[in-house]
C-alpha cells in the first residue's frame, strides 16, 4: 500500500519547523514527507533588514536546508510554487508537479505597495535573500559614485525608507549604524548623507506603548534619521517619493518600500478564499472546510480566540505553528482529535541598530537600550536553534558584542 504523503510548501520558520518536527514524529514506514521550498537554503527573515543595510553578510543569514533536514529521510524539491490544485491533490511547480495527501502551505509574504504609484516600479523591498542583498549594493553604489565624482548630486547620499513599521524601523536602525561607515570609507562628510523615514500614521512602529516609540524615536533621531511621520506617500518615481497634501517631493539614491504585506499570491492564484492576501483557518490551523490542508505563519491569520483578533503575523507564531501542525498531522493519521492552537506569546524585541533597542517581554516586562538590544540577539539565536539546531547557532549565532 503507498504511504501517506506530506507535502510541506516553503522552508521558512514555519515550513522548516514543521517539516523537522514531522520527520522525528513519524518513521520512513509511515509516511513520505516532501518538502518544496524555492532556493536551497533557508533564510533568516527575521534579519533581512540587517542584510540590506549590509550591518551583515547575506551568508550569515542563511543556511542550507540539507543541512538541517536530511535528504534521505525528506524529499526536497528546490522550485517555485504556482498554483494548488485543490480538486486533484496536486501541487503545480514552475518544472514539475506533486501529488499530496496532506498538505502545509507556509509560503510567507511580500511585499505590498497598497497600488502607490510608481512603487512597483521604483522602490526597492525587503523582501528575501536576494532583494536585500540588491538594496545594500545599490547603497553602496551611489556612495561610491559620488565619492568618485561620476555623481555631484547629494541626493544620491540619501535613503529613504517608506514605512515605519517594524522592518522600516529596524532597518534605519541599522543603516543609522552603517552609513556613518560608508562615509568613512568613501571619504564622504557625514552630514551630506540622510536617513529619512516616511510614515503616513500619527505614529511609529504600532505595535509598542508610547514611552517606548517616544524613546526609540529620539534614539534614532539622536543617530541622525529624520522622520516625516503623518505624511502620506503619493507616489514614488525614480527621484523618489512624493508626500503630503503639497505633493513635496523628497529625492533620494535609493528609495525603499517596507510599509506592507500580504500572504504569498499563490493562495489568491489557487482559488482559496483569501482575505488581505491570507486566509483566515479554523483553530487547529486548517483551511475552513479541508480535511487536510493545514496553512501557517504569513500565509493565514489565526485567530486569537480570547480576543476575537488575528494573532500578529511573527517568527514565532509562525515556529509554533509550525510545531503545532506537525502534531495535527500525525494525530490525523492516528484518528485522534485535533488540537486547537494556542499561542504561548514570549513577547516582542526591536532593535534599533547593533546596540539599541526596545521591547516588551513576559507580559509586561519593558526594555530600552542595550538591555533590549542584547535579548534582541537571544531571540535570534534561540530562532536558529530552534528551527535548525545546534551547528547552525554555533556557525551563524549572533555572538559578537556591541
Ligand atoms: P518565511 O519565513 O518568510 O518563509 C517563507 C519561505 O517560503 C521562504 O523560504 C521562501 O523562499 C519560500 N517561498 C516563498 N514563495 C515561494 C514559492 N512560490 N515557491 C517555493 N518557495 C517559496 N517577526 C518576529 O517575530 N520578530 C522580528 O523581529 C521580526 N522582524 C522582521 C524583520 C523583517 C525585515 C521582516 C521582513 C519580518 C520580520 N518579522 C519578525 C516577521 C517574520 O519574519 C515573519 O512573520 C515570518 O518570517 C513568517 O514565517 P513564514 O514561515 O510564514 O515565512
Amino acid at each position: 500500500m503507498n504511504k501517506p504523503k506530506i507535502v510541506v510548501l516553503g522552508a521558512g520558520y514555519a515550513g522548516l519547523t514543521a517539516t523537522r518536527k514531522l520527520a522525528q514524529k513519524l518513521s520512513p514506514e509511515e509516511v513520505e514527507i516532501v518538502l518544496i521550498n524555492k532556493h536551497n537554503y533557508h533564510y533568516e527573515t527575521t534579519w533581512l533588514h540587517e542584510v540590506a543595510a549590509g550591518t551583515i553578510n547575506h551568508n550569515q543569514a542563511r543556511y542550507m536546508i540539507s543541512d538541517v533536514v536530511n535528504p534521505k529521510r525528506v524529499r526536497l524539491i528546490y522550485d517555485s510554487v504556482v498554483e494548488i490544485k485543490q480538486d486533484e491533490q496536486r501541487v503545480v511547480l514552475e518544472n514539475s508537479e506533486v501529488a499530496y495527501d496532506y498538505l502545509v502551505v507556509a509560503l510567507g509574504f511580500v511585499t505590498n505597495t497598497f497600488g502607490i504609484k510608481g512603487m512597483e516600479e521604483n522602490a526597492f523591498f525587503i523582501q528575501d535573500i536576494e532583494s536585500s542583498r540588491v538594496i545594500r549594493e545599490h547603497i553602496e553604489y551611489k556612495f561610491a559614485q559620488y565619492s568618485s565624482g561620476e555623481s555631484t548630486d547629494e541626493n544620491d547620499l540619501t535613503v529613504l525608507v517608506g514605512g515605519g513599521g517594524f522592518t522600516g524601523i529596524e532597518f534605519v536602525g541599522e543603516l543609522a549604524d552603517k552609513i556613518p561607515e560608508l562615509c568613512k570609507k568613501y571619504d564622504i562628510p557625514r552630514s551630506k548623507a540622510r536617513i529619512i523615514n516616511v510614515e503616513a500614521a500619527p505614529s511609529i512602529l504600532p505595535v509598542f506603548d508610547d514611552d517606548l516609540v517616544s524613546y526609540a524615536k529620539k534614539a534614532l533621531e539622536d543617530r541622525g534619521v529624520e522622520f516625516r511621520i503623518g505624511a502620506a506617500i503619493s507616489e514614488c518615481t525614480p527621484e523618489g517619493f512624493i508626500v503630503g497634501e503639497d505633493n513635496e517631493l523628497i529625492k533620494a539614491g535609493t528609495s525603499v518600500w517596507t510599509g506592507g504585506v500580504t500572504g504569498s499570491p499563490v493562495l489568491a492564484k489557487s482559488g482559496f478564499e483569501v482575505f488581505r492576501g491570507k486566509v483566515t483557518v479554523d483553530s487547529d490551523l486548517r483551511m475552513p472546510g479541508s480535511e487536510n490542508i493545514f496553512i501557517l505563519g504569513d500565509c493565514s491569520w489565526t485567530m486569537n480566540q480570547e480576543t476575537g483578533k488575528p494573532y500578529p503575523p511573527t517568527g514565532q507564531l509562525a515556529m509554533q505553528e509550525g510545531a503545532a501542525v506537525a502534531n495535527n498531522i500525525k494525530n490525523l493519521l492516528y484518528g485522534l482529535p485535533l488540537n486547537d492552537f494556542a499561542f504561548d506569546d514570549k513577547g516582542t524585541v526591536a532593535s534599533l541598530g547593533l546596540s539599541d533597542g526596545i521591547g516588551n517581554i513576559f507580559s509586561g516586562i519593558k526594555l530600552q537600550g542595550k538591555a533590549a538590544a542584547a535579548m534582541k540577539k537571544v531571540v535570534d539565536d534561540r530562532a536558529l536553534f530552534s528551527v535548525g539546531g545546534a551547528k547552525v547557532l554555533l556557525k551563524k549565532g549572533k555572538f559578537r558584542p556591541f
